[in-house]
Order: C-alpha cells, then structure tokens, then sequence
C-alpha cells in the first residue's frame, strides 16, 4: 500500500484542475509513513483520488504530482516513457541549434527534472525529492532517449535546499565534461562551461530573441543605409553580442560586471571570426547607462536581459524600480528609429506587470514608442497551462518611433 496525503477540504480544486503542486498547509494528514521522494495517492478530504505524486517530507511544497490518472502506475517504465516523449518533442529543434532544453521538469510532467544537452554532453538538475529518489531511472531513460552517454549534474539551485536535499555536482554518467564545450546555435558557435556557468551552463531559453536581434540589425542596417550600432547589457557570454554582429552591426558595445564572463565573450566572438567589432566593458549597468548618456552615446539596436532582480514576489517593487530604471535609461540611448529588448526573468513580475513597468519607463522617456512584440522563452522551455507559475521569461520588442 502506497502512503496516502489526505487534503484538507476545499484543498482538493487545485488538483482537480491538474496543478502539480500540493503546498504543505493543504495537507490534513498523511498516512503510511513514506520515504522521501516515494510514490503517495494524494486524495481529497472526502477520501476521492486526486492524483500520484512525490511525497517531500518538511518541504513547503509537500508533493508534486506525477500523474492525474488513477490507473497509471508510476514505476520505471512509467517515468521512461516521460523522458523518451520530452526528447522526442525536441526533435524539430535540433536543426537550429545543439543546445536543447529535453526535460523541463513541471512543463514535461516530470517535476523537478531538468535535462540540457550542449553538443554530445547532457546535464541535468534534480531539484525535487520525486526526481532525486527516481534519479538511475531518470538519467537511463536520458541517456538512452538522447544517445549521449555523458551526464554532468548541476543540482546546486536553492530550489533542492528547500526540498531539504544537499547540492551535488559531478559526472553522473560517462566521462567528465571539457572544460569549454562548444555548441552551434543558427550557425553562430559558443563554448559553454557546464561546471561553472550559470543555470546548465548557458541561456538556451534566448535562442529565438538572438535570432531576433540578429534578424533586427539586418533590417537595420537595410532602414538606416548603413550598418548598425548596438549595446548589449549584462551580456554575459555574449550570445546577443554575436547575434548582432552576426546581423551586421559594426559596433557592439557589451557590458557584464563579471570580468570572468567577459573572457568567455570575447573568446566566443574570436570563435566566429568577429573581429573588430566587440568591446566588452566591465562595468555596473545602472552607471554605466548614466555614463553613457552623459557621452551622449546613441544606439541603434539596445538589449537589456538581466539577472532575475526579483528572487520572489517580496522584492516585487525593489525589482520594479530596477526594471524601470535600466529601461528608462536604455531608451534615453536609443536613437530614432531604434529598437529595445527589454526582459525580465522573474517569476515573480508578471507579463502585465513587466509591461506597466515598461511603459512607465516610455513615458518618464518622453517618447513614441510602439511595442512590436511580446517575447519568451523559446519552444523547448515550454510552459504547462495548468501550471502558471513556470512562466519566467518575458521581454517586450519596441520601437523608438523618430
Ligand atoms: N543576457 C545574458 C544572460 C544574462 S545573465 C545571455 O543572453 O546569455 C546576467 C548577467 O548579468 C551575468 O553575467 C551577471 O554577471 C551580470 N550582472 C549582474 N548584475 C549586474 C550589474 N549590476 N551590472 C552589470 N552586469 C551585471
């Protein structure tokens, strides 16, 4: 007999709209003693089943939910069958490019898994109780689905803390990884550090917005009768930085405070024979924006894409003025004609908010500016519809009108 999770009545309508998540203050009681990570009937308080999930003793999300179908039987197969049909999905993606997103965790029905692959290497984050009990079994499936045969783990996010799981990294499968290893995105080559770079080792959510600003200095270029300027802010490894020297910009000015990513961007433009475009600047952006206005620098093409400013919706308004501060200042730098990239990737501020808050920055501007799109995360980060809050990434696409 598998444990049970008896919800506390009314506790039961999320679940009945198939959210995955069972926060611990539903929980009425919990029976069978089960172990980290095993298998419980989650039911309602009138003992109807809801769904299987993976139990997690003292984490505030107490379970997360494999499946809504009571004959399903959550065994090795079960969860193979998962992976194999997440890579599966990714298939038409690999044309563009060799860093994928497999398994995204809730998006895929698999919580907590999350499964990049750069060229032949796979790395992984187990970042749920039910994912790390469930880990051989995952990383089989994986390495079968993929056949790649090496796997680096990068579970170090604070999300396995609260789970009350200690980080690990390491090879979990294979061989260990090259200290760079370089992967092509729409023709453009970049090295990824999976041990030490941020996330897995790279943006692989932005492939489509690099595409974007590479296709924005072509049709720049073209508008203008001449190549292009651009400014990248917090640029990271560089990956808009050579998507618009890729579209023809014939200055690039890219700004990161970590001297240590700025190597990485510069050997990544070096990579594509990018020469004499770049210059990598190490600064804090909030100044470095003022500066820039007071050299009355302008722009033709200006993306802005940020560490996450708000870690939860406790920093919302801190966040806010940050968003808007960057913001306002870029469009002071953007010349007539001009396009912005702007994005937030805090959960925590919502598309409706992101846009208010760019708004007020056009408006404290002075300026027309019209918005020709709404921008996310690309189709291997998929969003679940019955689980809102795997929505993170969103960015707005304006035009300085002249
Ligand atoms: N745009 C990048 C990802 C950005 S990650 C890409 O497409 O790959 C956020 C980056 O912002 C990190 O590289 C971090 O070093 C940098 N950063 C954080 N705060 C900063 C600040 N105040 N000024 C400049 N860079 C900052």
């Amino acid at each position: 007999m598998p444990g049970e999770l008896i919800l506390k009545p009314g506790k039961e309508r999320s679940l009945l709209r198939r959210h995955p998540w069972v926060y611990d203050t539903a929980v009425a009681r919990v029976t069978g003693q089960p172990a980290q990570g095993a298998t419980v009937a989650v039911r309602a308080a009138d003992g109807r089943w809801l769904a299987w999930a993976a139990y997690a003793p003292g984490a505030t999300l107490r379970a997360r939910c494999w499946s809504f179908v009571e004959t399903d039987t959550i065994d090795a197969a079960w969860i193979g069958s998962r992976v194999r049909a997440a890579v599966a999905r990714r298939l038409p993606l690999r044309a563009e490019s060799d860093a994928l997103r497999l398994v995204y965790g809730e998006a895929d029905c698999l919580p907590g898994f999350i499964a990049d692959r750069y060229g032949n290497q796979l790395v992984v984050q187990l970042q749920s109780s039910g994912a790390q009990a469930w880990r051989e079994v995952l990383l089989d499936a994986l390495v079968q689905a993929s056949g790649c045969a090496n796997v680096y783990e990068r579970s170090d996010s604070a999300t396995r803390q609260r789970e009350g799981l200690a980080a690990s990294s390491g090879v979990a499968r294979g061989a260990e990884p090259a200290a760079r290893i370089e992967v092509q995105e729409h023709g453009l080559r970049m090295a990824v550090d999976v041990r030490g770079g941020h996330k897995t080792g790279f943006y692989i959510d932005q492939r489509d917005n690099r595409r974007l600003v590479r296709a924005l200095a072509g049709a720049a270029a073209e508008r203008l009768g001449r190549a292009p300027t651009a400014l990248n802010c917090f640029c990271y490894t560089g990956g808009f930085s050579l998507a618009a020297a890729a579209g023809g910009a014939q200055r690039v000015l890219s700004i990161d405070s970590s001297a240590e990513a700025l190597v990485l961007a510069a050997d990544n433009a070096a990579r594509n024979g990018q020469t004499g475009v770049h210059e990598w600047r190490q600064a804090d952006v909030f100044q470095a924006l003022r500066q820039l206005r007071d050299g009355e620098e302008r722009f033709d093409l200006i993306v802005l894409d940020p560490p996450k400013f708000a870690a939860s919706h406790h920093h919302v308004e801190r966040a806010a003025r940050a968003y808007k501060d960057i913001t306002l200042n870029a469009l002071r730098l953007l010349a007539p004609g001009g396009d912005l990239l702007t994005f937030s990737c805090s959960g925590a501020i919502g598309v409706e908010l992101f846009q208010k808050i760019v708004a007020g920055a056009v408006v404290d501007a002075g300026l027309d500016c019209q918005m020709l799109a709404r921008l996310a995360a690309g189709a291997d980060h998929p969003l679940l519809m019955t689980h809102p809050e795997g929505e993170y990434l969103k960015g707005l696409l304006l035009r300085r009108l002249a």
